[in-house]
């Protein structure tokens, strides 16, 4: 972009990035005094708004944008199942999250786009949340996109293929619940049983095996109603620790380090 200012001895200069990048980037810059164009969470803000700070503030060291181009974006992409699970909630914008009806595929390249600036920021502390949410797409539907097909980086590429295989194999385990024999004090151990074999086989078959944690939701468990209490207390607690569990490892899945070492991370860089 090349910008001049009227009369001859003018400075003017040139930034060689995106054009939409540029305009949030200097809008928040010279006008942050003035008025509440770019504020920290709470307050709203867009996604692509969001990625063009952290992208030039990264670039031209203006910390004070960064730090809060990365909180607003830790409200969509957060560090912590709960946060993952509420994030319609949380987020500061709209976060993406339309799966698996007529429309989904034209987010594919805002995810894409997600995972490149965080991964080229070192922002890796957001990854394991955008690995996720871009491993919940049909996998035909990700790899014939435009956005994936035209240069979008290789190591990218294979880390997403890697993790969506994994997340399928996840989802598998999520489900073991279906398959634990009765609960000690079950009073109906055939009926129990029975109960679990048939959504064992349904849920197999689901549409969304390569999203773990949504596999089986909170209204699922009114299909068991047909097992006894002290199955539907067991279950509910092999559910839960097993999600939680996943949600510890999640960063492996994408060949991240540990929760731990990022938290390092994110602590040192928000400084
Ligand atoms: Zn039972």
């Amino acid at each position: 972009m090349l910008f001049s200012t009227p009369g001859s001895y003018q400075p003017f200069f040139i930034l060689r990035d995106e054009r939409g990048e540029c305009c949030f980037f200097l809008t928040s810059e010279l006008i942050s005094n003035l008025n509440s164009y770019f504020e920290p969470p709470p307050r709203r803000c867009g996604l692509e708004h969001a990625l063009g700070i952290l992208s030039l503030s990264t670039k031209y060291e203006v910390v004070y944008l960064k730090r809060r181009a990365l909180s607003h974006l830790a409200t969509a992409y957060p560090s912590t199942l709960d946060g993952w699970r509420n994030r319609l909630d949380f987020s500061t914008f709209q976060p993406i999250s339309e799966y698996c009806i007529p429309y989904a595929r034209t987010n594919i390249p805002k995810s894409l786009s997600v995972l490149k600036i965080l991964n080229q920021v070192g922002a890796t502390w957001l990854l394991p949340a955008a690995f996720y949410e871009c491993c919940k797409y049909d996998l035909k539907d990700l790899i014939t996109n435009p956005a994936w097909m035209d240069g979008f980086d290789d190591g990218l590429k294979n880390t997403i293929l890697i993790g969506y295989n994994k997340q399928v194999q996840e989802a598998r385990r999520i489900l073991r619940f279906l398959h634990c024999p009765p609960n000690g004090n079950c009073g109906q151990p055939s009926v129990c049983l029975e109960v679990r074999r048939q959504h064992a086989d349904s849920s197999f078959s689901s549409w969304d095996m390569n999203d773990p944690f949504s596999i089986w939701d909170a209204g699922d468990w009114d299909l068991l109603e047909e097992m006894c209490g002290p199955c539907i207390v067991a279950s509910k607690r092999i559910h839960a620790e097993d999600c939680a569990e996943l949600w510890n490892r999640l960063p492996s899945l994408y060949n991240l380090p540990t929760w731990e070492k990022m938290m390092e991370l994110r602590d040192s860089s928000m400084l």
